[in-house]
């Protein structure tokens, strides 16, 4: 028996499904897969600049285990980007949760992933800052 995966946290889904390249047909190309969880692990690490211990907290996972998944999805994304592949963003076992944040300062409220520490507005840099829910 295969232990159960656990859960990856997510605190943000992709804002699309579906990747590819133009003036090609999708029954002439090859589909590769990467799963919502594997795309996280390497936009916290290399769009948002956290390191992979902070990645892997925001996670709910083992370092080791954001390093496969960061790895994976590093792999995949360049394979589709560079042998002209669609990207489809499916699958994986992750649940979504996160908080509202507030800024006193200007307004804004956005979504923060839990693990984070020190918060800061994204508009304004305030620290004078309050979770919601
Ligand atoms: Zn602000």
């Amino acid at each position: 028996m295969s232990r159960p995966r656990k859960l990856r946290r997510l605190y943000e889904l992709p804002k699309t499904d579906y990747f590819k390249p133009r003036r090609v047909r999708l029954r002439d190309i090859e589909t590769v897969t990467i799963s919502p969880d594997e795309l996280m692990a390497m936009k916290l690490v290399d769009l948002d600049g956290h390191d992979q211990e902070e990645a892997a907290k925001i996670m709910n996972i083992s370092r080791k285990t954001l390093w496969t998944e960061l790895t994976n999805a590093r792999k995949k994304v360049v394979d589709a980007v560079f042998n002209g592949k669609a990207l489809e963003i499916s699958g994986g076992a992750f649940e979504v949760k996160y908080r509202v944040m507030h800024c006193r300062n200007c307004g804004y409220e956005w979504k923060e992933p839990f693990g984070t520490s020190a918060v800061e507005c994204p508009k304004c840099d305030s620290k004078n800052v309050v979770r919601l829910r």
